[in-house]
């Protein structure tokens, strides 16, 4: 660092501005708390923590994005892709239902259902087309995923009780669908019941700009019956419409990149996280960052619980051989070596920590005004 300012220090180095300030004063130098320091001042204090000053190239935290977001896709050849599908709704609207309904009779390869491993997402084909869905709880899933700047989502199904109509979380939903611009495809659910009333569920919609085809408008309203299985073929062709019109595309050549679904630390087989490949092709023995974590896949296996060896875009896997546990919503990159996975790892292990003490001493001070 050229220059930074006592407390721009004191941040990086986790520590009070007060303390950098009274070290400033041991070492005969008179300095306020927004006062510039030069660099030798910087390695002095940094000497006094043993903090070595870096002169290499540091990666900020979030800047993983750099590598998430870089311009290999311009050699790389795009082909489609399947889209990533969440379900949201409220509560006891069938959201669970209809994703248990949708796994069991459309689960790839024909494969018999049931005993299907719960990774945190799954794939099913329909009409040769793969679709991918999160069976995260939508909400959940969307929240953290969106403060950690993550887009996983290409389409929603908005799933609407037809006995019960519009309620707070279907409100909820349909900001967080619009704030990410990911198309909404409405679900009118439980119309097996005889209280059934998808003509109010479509009123009540129209009041939050979900104004349906069949009046005029632009959105997707498809009635079903999660529970009886009714209505579910053509929900999900109207799914593949909407991904044929995003023009989902990725590239299969490139080192691949995407985000954590879900992760935790399993006894036998240490960190296990389920990433989705967003872009590329994830491969067993890939060097990889993830999140602040960094390490090499050792094993890969999908959502039908089998071992595999690749998974190109789209797909959810769930991989160990992470030296830590990630969290939901980071991000990973595969790079071209372990020697620069481990040091961009190491790098933002390191970062993070120091912005987790800073976290700290923020809330110290945010308690402080609490108790004022
Ligand atoms: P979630 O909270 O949105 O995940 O809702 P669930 O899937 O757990 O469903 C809540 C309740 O509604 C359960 O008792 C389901 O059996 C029932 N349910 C879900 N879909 C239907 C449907 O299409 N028809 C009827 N009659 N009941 C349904
Ligand atoms: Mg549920």
């Amino acid at each position: 660092y050229e220059s930074l300012s006592v407390g721009e220090l004191a941040n990086k180095l986790g520590r009070e501005p007060s303390e950098i300030i009274k070290k400033l004063f041991m070492l005969g130098v008179m300095a306020t708390i927004n006062q510039e320091l030069d660099k030798d001042a910087i390695e002095l204090i940094c000497a006094d923590y043993e903090v070595e000053v870096e002169e290499e190239i540091r990666i900020d935290v979030t800047d993983l994005e750099i590598y998430f977001e870089d311009s290999e896709e311009v050699e790389a050849e795009l082909t489609e892709r399947p889209p990533v599908v969440t379900i949201m709704g409220h509560v006891d609207h069938g959201k669970t239902t209809l994703l248990d309904s949708i796994r069991d009779t459309k689960v790839t390869q024909g494969e018999a259902g049931g005993i299907t491993q719960h990774i945190g997402a799954y794939q099913i084909e329909v009409e040769g087309k793969k679709i991918t869905f999160l069976d995260t709880p939508g909400h959940a899933a969307f929240t953290t995923m969106r403060a950690r700047g993550a887009k996983v989502t290409d389409i929603t199904i908005l799933v609407v009780a037809a006995d019960d109509g519009v309620m707070p979380q279907t409100i909820e939903a349909i900001n967080h669908a619009k704030a990410a611009e990911v198309p909404i495809i409405v679900a009118v659910n439980k119309m097996d019941k005889p209280s059934a009333n998808p003509d109010r569920v479509m009123q009540e919609l129209t009041e939050h700009g979900l104004l349906s085809e069949a009046w005029g408008g632009d959105t997707i309203f498809v009635p079903i019956s999660a529970l009886k299985g009714e209505g579910i073929d053509h929900l999900l062709e109207m799914v593949l419409l909407v991904s044929e019109v995003a023009e989902l595309k990725a590239s299969k050549n490139i080192r691949a990149k995407g985000t954590v679904i879900e992760a935790q630390l399993d006894r036998g087989r240490g960190s296990v996280a389920t990433l989705l490949v967003q872009d590329g092709t994830l491969r067993v023995g890939d060097p990889i960052v993830v999140g602040t974590t960094f390490g090499k896949v050792r094993a890969m296996i999908n959502d039908l619980g089998r071992r595999v060896k690749e998974a190109g875009p789209s797909t959810p896997v769930e991989i160990t051989g992470l030296n830590e546990v990630p969290q939901a919503g980071d991000r990973f990159v595969v790079f071209e070596d372990e020697k620069t996975a481990r040091q961009i790892g190491e790098s933002r292990a390191g970062d993070a920590l120091q912005e987790q003490r800073v976290e700290k001493t923020r809330v110290t001070l945010d308690n402080l005004f609490d108790q004022m």
